[in-house]
């Protein structure tokens, strides 16, 4: 990963990609691992937008199946089977349970999930099976047992989404592609009525730059319309942004391996309760907003929401100060007629417009390789670049161990890395001082931060605090501690100074305050 635009790079890009969350990133490593010379421009950092405030499943969708998605689902379910071996260190086999308190649960969800498990055929990541009362409750001791008649266990994929990402921009970089976070894109630069690149300022240094390119693609998520208008301003809207929230809360509200489907929520939804990075994440919502922030707000009302219908399933039920961090995204749903936006799919677009540009929108992390696919696909056609085939179905992913992972493995500390995990040692090694924590209450060491501001391209603290590692999401209070020891580490390996840290305390201050739950 680059960031000296003027020294790097040819005068005309093959493809230029606007937008580094799952969507750009897949089509970057897409783009240049089929030999296309590929520029990504992030105006803010890797996964700043939706890509890092996922509920972190790499699934089929036992909801999409609900509503006979068929395939939708079967294409996520092929998705989840390439990535897991892809990405072994990154994509976890989980066990999830449906707690049965109805008879006729039961067989209704075990018949489901078997189709479930039929549709991912080869790829499938084991059988599942209905369990008994007692079995229910020695995997989720937690559960209210309290009518409880048993439950159904399935397996579904689940990973770190910012982690990921990162990852992926380092397969990019790997493949020989180009890729700036902080420079964002102000304007299309037009030749005869077609995209011929676009007008990007870098947010560090303030100056600007004109990119040539043969094809623009648009990949920004939740700001499509926003490029869209850039070519067209009076094209029509085709975004229905739908915020998610999710909760987090300390690992003994479910403590073991298995999560926890509850099949039916008052809105008609399924809600996770998911152990990630040993706390529990609880989600979602589904609330249709008007405007696109870059930091939503979970509003007061999907909180309560959340610990009602997860209050409902478990033993203790949880309090607002029981809530370490809250966190909340918004869906690049693409638009339809329906006023509901929990019916609308979560299927992907690929738009051309007359101006050449190619926007890729909606789908979901799990189908992010897909997507990238048919995106280069299309470019290659409208922009007559030379046929090459795509490769990713077998393309390990940066840090790839190349065996899958055992439960051993798994509870490695620096597991997440794969195979950086040994350069991160490298560094506690040469200074034993950075194999401290930087919080009590976080898992993360000082070297992680060090090796994100060398490695990683962490410009910020919230980039270190948000999404290299993943304080911000486990534990606000934690991270807004833990900010002035990290700026120090940060403006060490930036050459920044201190007037540089307490500006930069401050910004993440102000943006961890929308991840505090008030304590009642
Ligand atoms: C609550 C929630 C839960 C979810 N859970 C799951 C899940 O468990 N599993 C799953 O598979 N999917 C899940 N998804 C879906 C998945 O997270 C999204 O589909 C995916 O992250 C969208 O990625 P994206 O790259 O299209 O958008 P984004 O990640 O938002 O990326 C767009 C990027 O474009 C950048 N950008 C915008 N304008 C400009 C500009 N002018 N110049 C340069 N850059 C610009 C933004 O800064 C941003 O980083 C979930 C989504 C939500 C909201």
């Amino acid at each position: 990963m680059i960031q000296a635009l003027e020294a790097k790079g040819p005068a005309l890009w093959d493809i230029c990609i606007i937008g580094g969350g799952a969507t750009g990133l897949g089509v970057a490593v897409d783009a240049a691992s089929r030999g296309f010379s590929t520029l990504l421009l992030e105006g803010l950092d890797f996964a700043k937008g939706t890509s890092s405030r996922a509920t972190k499943l790499v699934h089929g969708g036992v909801r999409y199946l609900q509503q006979g998605n068929i395939k939708l689902v079967t294409e996520a379910l092929h998705e989840r089977g390439i990535l897991r071996k892809n990405a072994p260190h990154l994509v976890k086999n989980m066990s999830f349970i449906v707690p049965n308190y109805k008879w006729w649960e039961g067989p209704f969800y075990g018949i489901g999930l078997k189709v479930y498990d039929w549709m991912a055929g080869d790829l499938g990541l084991g059988k599942s099976r209905l369990l008994s009362r007692e079995e229910t409750l020695e995997l989720a001791p937690t559960l209210d047992g309290e009518g409880l008649r048993g439950g159904v266990l399935y397996h579904d994929g689940q990973f770190d989404d910012a982690r990921l990402a990162i990852h992926l921009a380092m397969t990019a970089a790997n493949q020989g592609a180009v890729l700036l976070n902080y420079y964002r894109v102000d304007r299309l630069v037009k030749e005869e009525g077609r995209v011929a690149g676009v007008v990007a300022t870098d947010g560090i240094s303030g100056k600007t730059y004109t990119i040539n390119a043969r094809v623009v693609i648009n990949a920004t998520g939740v700001f499509t319309d926003s490029i869209l208008r850039m070519d067209d301003a009076d094209s029509e809207p085709v975004i229905a942004p739908s915020q998610g929230v999710h909760i987090m809360l300390d690992k003994d509200f479910l403590p073991g391996d298995a999560a926890i489907l509850v099949p039916h929520t008052d809105d008609g939804r399924v809600l996770f309760a998911v152990p990630w990075h040993d706390k529990i994440i609880i989600g979602t919502t589904d609330t249709p907003v008007d405007s696109v922030e870059i930091e939503p707000r979970a509003l007061p009302e999907e909180v309560d929401f959340i610990l009602k219908q997860i209050g409902r399933y478990l033993r203790r039920v949880p309090q607002p100060s029981d809530i370490r961090s809250v966190y909340a995204g918004l869906r690049p749903l693409v638009k339809s007629s329906s006023k509901r936006t929990a019916e609308l799919a979560r299927d992907h677009l690929i738009l051309v417009a007359e101006s050449g540009l190619v926007t890729i929108t909606g789908g979901k992390w799990t189908t992010y390789r897909r997507m990238a696919e048919d995106t280069v696909n299309t470019a290659i056609e409208k922009a007559g670049l030379p046929k090459r085939d795509c490769v990713t179905a077998d393309l390990p992913i940066h840090g790839s161990p190349g065996v899958e992972q055992d439960d051993a493995a798994w509870n490695q500390p620096l597991h997440y890395y794969g195979t950086d995990a040994a350069a991160v040692r490298a560094i506690v090694n040469a200074h034993p001082l950075l194999g401290e924590k930087i919080h009590h209450r976080l898992p993360y060491l000082r070297a992680e931060i060090v090796w994100a501001a060398r490695e990683e391209l962490a410009m910020t603290v919230d980039d270190a605090l948000s999404r290299r590692t993943r304080s911000l999401l486990l534990d606000a209070q934690a991270a807004i501690d833990a900010a002035p020891l990290v700026a120090a580490l940060l403006a060490e390996e930036l050459g920044r100074d201190r007037a540089w840290q307490d500006r930069q305390v401050e910004e993440f201050k102000e943006i961890a305050k929308g991840y505090l739950v008030q304590k009642t």
